[in-house]
Protein backbone atom coordinates (compact mmCIF):
# COMPACT_ATOMS: atom_id res chain seq x y z
CA UNK A 1 0.00 0.00 0.00
CA UNK A 2 1.13 3.54 -0.62
CA UNK A 3 0.04 6.58 1.34
CA UNK A 4 0.59 9.79 -0.96
CA UNK A 5 0.47 13.22 0.79
CA UNK A 6 -1.28 16.42 -1.27
CA UNK A 7 -1.79 19.69 0.06
CA UNK A 8 -4.76 21.39 -1.32
CA UNK A 9 -3.75 24.86 -2.05
CA UNK A 10 -4.19 28.55 0.51
CA UNK A 11 -5.56 29.72 2.80
CA UNK A 12 -6.27 26.88 4.65
CA UNK A 13 -3.65 24.45 3.42
CA UNK A 14 -5.79 20.93 4.13
CA UNK A 15 -4.13 17.81 4.00
CA UNK A 16 -5.40 15.23 1.72
CA UNK A 17 -4.25 11.74 0.80
CA UNK A 18 -4.68 9.43 -1.65
CA UNK A 19 -4.12 5.63 -0.80
CA UNK A 20 -3.14 2.94 -3.49
CA UNK A 21 -3.32 -0.39 -2.59
CA UNK A 22 -1.36 -3.55 -4.60
CA UNK A 23 -3.54 -4.41 -6.70
CA UNK A 24 -3.95 -0.57 -8.08
CA UNK A 25 -7.63 -0.14 -6.40
CA UNK A 26 -7.39 3.37 -4.62
CA UNK A 27 -8.97 5.98 -2.13
CA UNK A 28 -8.63 9.29 -1.74
CA UNK A 29 -9.22 11.21 1.76
CA UNK A 30 -10.72 14.48 1.61
CA UNK A 31 -10.11 15.62 -2.21
CA UNK A 32 -9.59 19.71 -1.74
CA UNK A 33 -6.88 20.02 -3.78
CA UNK A 34 -7.63 20.49 -7.94
CA UNK A 35 -9.06 17.26 -9.25
CA UNK A 36 -6.44 16.69 -12.29
CA UNK A 37 -3.33 16.69 -9.52
CA UNK A 38 -5.11 13.01 -7.97
CA UNK A 39 -6.09 11.81 -11.64
CA UNK A 40 -2.59 12.41 -12.46
CA UNK A 41 -1.16 10.50 -9.69
CA UNK A 42 -3.75 7.59 -10.32
CA UNK A 43 -2.65 7.75 -14.35
CA UNK A 44 1.15 7.77 -12.66
CA UNK A 45 0.39 4.65 -10.40
CA UNK A 46 -1.94 2.78 -12.69
CA UNK A 47 -4.39 3.00 -10.21
CA UNK A 48 -8.42 3.11 -10.25
CA UNK A 49 -10.15 5.44 -7.51
CA UNK A 50 -13.01 3.40 -6.02
CA UNK A 51 -14.07 5.42 -2.91
CA UNK A 52 -13.40 8.81 -2.18
CA UNK A 53 -13.59 9.39 2.05
CA UNK A 54 -14.39 12.67 3.93
CA UNK A 55 -13.77 12.96 7.48
CA UNK A 56 -16.12 15.60 7.25
CA UNK A 57 -18.10 17.99 5.41
CA UNK A 58 -16.38 21.76 5.47
CA UNK A 59 -15.80 22.88 2.66
CA UNK A 60 -12.16 23.02 2.56
CA UNK A 61 -12.37 19.28 2.48
CA UNK A 62 -14.80 18.74 -0.50
CA UNK A 63 -13.53 20.85 -2.87
CA UNK A 64 -12.67 17.93 -5.95
CA UNK A 65 -15.11 15.40 -4.61
CA UNK A 66 -17.75 16.05 -7.67
CA UNK A 67 -15.16 16.36 -10.16
CA UNK A 68 -13.40 13.30 -8.95
CA UNK A 69 -16.44 11.10 -9.02
CA UNK A 70 -17.32 12.26 -11.99
CA UNK A 71 -14.39 11.36 -13.31
CA UNK A 72 -13.80 8.19 -12.18
CA UNK A 73 -17.49 6.70 -10.77
CA UNK A 74 -15.86 6.31 -7.11
CA UNK A 75 -18.69 5.57 -4.34
CA UNK A 76 -18.30 9.08 -2.25
CA UNK A 77 -18.72 8.43 1.49
CA UNK A 78 -19.71 10.94 4.09
CA UNK A 79 -21.96 11.19 6.92
CA UNK A 80 -25.12 12.09 6.40
CA UNK A 81 -24.95 14.25 9.28
CA UNK A 82 -22.30 16.46 7.12
CA UNK A 83 -24.93 16.97 4.31
CA UNK A 84 -26.37 20.10 4.81
CA UNK A 85 -25.89 22.40 2.20
CA UNK A 86 -24.57 25.83 2.74
CA UNK A 87 -21.68 27.58 2.79
CA UNK A 88 -19.61 25.45 5.29
CA UNK A 89 -21.10 22.40 4.53
CA UNK A 90 -21.50 22.76 0.36
CA UNK A 91 -21.45 19.04 -0.77
CA UNK A 92 -24.84 17.32 0.06
CA UNK A 93 -24.74 14.10 -2.24
CA UNK A 94 -22.39 11.41 -0.90
CA UNK A 95 -23.32 7.55 -2.14
CA UNK A 96 -23.61 6.97 1.36
CA UNK A 97 -23.13 7.13 5.09
CA UNK A 98 -20.43 5.77 7.03
CA UNK A 99 -21.05 3.32 10.53
CA UNK A 100 -19.65 3.54 13.39
CA UNK A 101 -16.52 0.97 13.75
CA UNK A 102 -17.23 -0.29 10.50
CA UNK A 103 -14.60 -1.33 8.01
CA UNK A 104 -14.50 -0.28 4.51
CA UNK A 105 -12.17 -2.52 2.47
CA UNK A 106 -10.85 -1.10 -0.93
CA UNK A 107 -7.79 -3.45 -1.75
CA UNK A 108 -6.53 -6.70 -0.66
CA UNK A 109 -4.33 -4.50 2.23
CA UNK A 110 -6.12 -1.13 2.08
CA UNK A 111 -9.06 -0.95 4.23
CA UNK A 112 -10.36 1.81 6.88
CA UNK A 113 -11.61 1.55 10.35
CA UNK A 114 -14.32 4.29 10.47
CA UNK A 115 -14.95 5.69 14.52
CA UNK A 116 -17.79 8.71 14.33
CA UNK A 117 -15.97 11.38 16.57
CA UNK A 118 -18.46 14.09 16.43
CA UNK A 119 -17.68 17.20 18.09
CA UNK A 120 -15.68 19.35 15.26
CA UNK A 121 -19.05 18.78 13.16
CA UNK A 122 -22.18 16.65 13.71
CA UNK A 123 -20.39 14.41 11.20
CA UNK A 124 -16.91 14.01 11.70
CA UNK A 125 -14.57 10.82 11.29
CA UNK A 126 -11.48 9.31 11.78
CA UNK A 127 -10.11 6.64 9.69
CA UNK A 128 -7.72 3.96 10.94
CA UNK A 129 -5.92 2.78 7.87
CA UNK A 130 -2.88 0.17 9.22
CA UNK A 131 -0.83 2.42 11.15
CA UNK A 132 -2.53 5.35 9.78
CA UNK A 133 -4.66 7.82 11.68
CA UNK A 134 -6.40 10.15 9.45
CA UNK A 135 -8.37 12.20 11.98
CA UNK A 136 -9.68 14.96 9.68
CA UNK A 137 -10.08 18.44 11.86
CA UNK A 138 -11.26 16.25 15.37
CA UNK A 139 -7.33 15.67 16.89
CA UNK A 140 -4.35 17.70 15.74
CA UNK A 141 -0.73 17.83 15.96
CA UNK A 142 -1.02 19.49 19.67
CA UNK A 143 -4.39 20.72 19.24
CA UNK A 144 -8.45 20.16 18.20
CA UNK A 145 -10.76 21.23 15.50
CA UNK A 146 -12.69 24.22 16.43
CA UNK A 147 -16.38 23.17 18.33
CA UNK A 148 -17.88 26.85 18.17
CA UNK A 149 -18.91 26.48 13.99
CA UNK A 150 -22.30 25.86 12.98
CA UNK A 151 -23.04 22.22 14.45
CA UNK A 152 -19.99 21.90 16.68
CA UNK A 153 -20.26 20.50 20.32
CA UNK A 154 -18.19 20.75 22.94
CA UNK A 155 -19.40 18.12 24.80
CA UNK A 156 -19.58 15.54 21.57
CA UNK A 157 -15.99 16.72 20.95
CA UNK A 158 -15.01 15.38 24.58
CA UNK A 159 -16.55 12.32 23.97
CA UNK A 160 -15.32 11.52 20.75
CA UNK A 161 -11.44 12.32 22.08
CA UNK A 162 -11.99 9.78 25.09
CA UNK A 163 -13.44 7.53 22.51
CA UNK A 164 -10.31 8.04 20.39
CA UNK A 165 -7.65 7.11 22.90
CA UNK A 166 -9.75 4.09 24.38
CA UNK A 167 -10.23 2.69 20.75
CA UNK A 168 -8.00 3.09 18.68
CA UNK A 169 -4.95 0.31 19.04
CA UNK A 170 -0.79 1.14 19.24
CA UNK A 171 0.82 3.81 18.29
CA UNK A 172 -0.69 4.68 14.70
CA UNK A 173 0.82 8.08 13.22
CA UNK A 174 -1.38 10.89 13.24
CA UNK A 175 -2.36 13.11 10.07
CA UNK A 176 -4.68 15.80 10.73
CA UNK A 177 -6.37 17.64 8.09
CA UNK A 178 -4.16 20.58 8.72
CA UNK A 179 -0.72 21.14 9.72
CA UNK A 180 1.91 18.99 11.14
CA UNK A 181 2.06 15.10 11.39
CA UNK A 182 2.22 13.51 14.76
CA UNK A 183 1.82 10.43 16.26
CA UNK A 184 -1.14 8.52 19.04
CA UNK A 185 1.54 8.42 22.08
CA UNK A 186 3.06 11.78 21.18
CA UNK A 187 -0.43 13.36 21.25
CA UNK A 188 -0.73 11.16 24.44
CA UNK A 189 1.76 12.86 26.09
CA UNK A 190 1.71 16.25 24.99
CA UNK A 191 -1.60 17.61 23.69
CA UNK A 192 -2.81 19.43 26.26
CA UNK A 193 -6.84 18.81 25.50
CA UNK A 194 -5.95 15.38 25.94
CA UNK A 195 -4.54 15.13 29.09
CA UNK A 196 -7.99 14.91 31.49
CA UNK A 197 -9.21 11.85 29.45
CA UNK A 198 -5.67 9.74 30.17
CA UNK A 199 -5.35 7.97 33.65
CA UNK A 200 -2.62 9.49 35.86
ZN1 LIG B 1 -13.40 21.40 9.34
Amino acid sequence: MKALHIVAGPPLYTNTFLLIGENGLAAAIDPAADAQRYEELLDEHGARLTHILLTHGHYDHVAAVEALREATGACVVMSEADARGGRLFPFVSPDRDYSDDETIPVDSDLSFRVICTPGHSAGSVCLLCGSLLFSGDTLFAGGIGRTDLECGEGDSMRHSLAKLLSTVPGDPQVLPGHGDFSTLSRERAQNPYLQEFIEQ
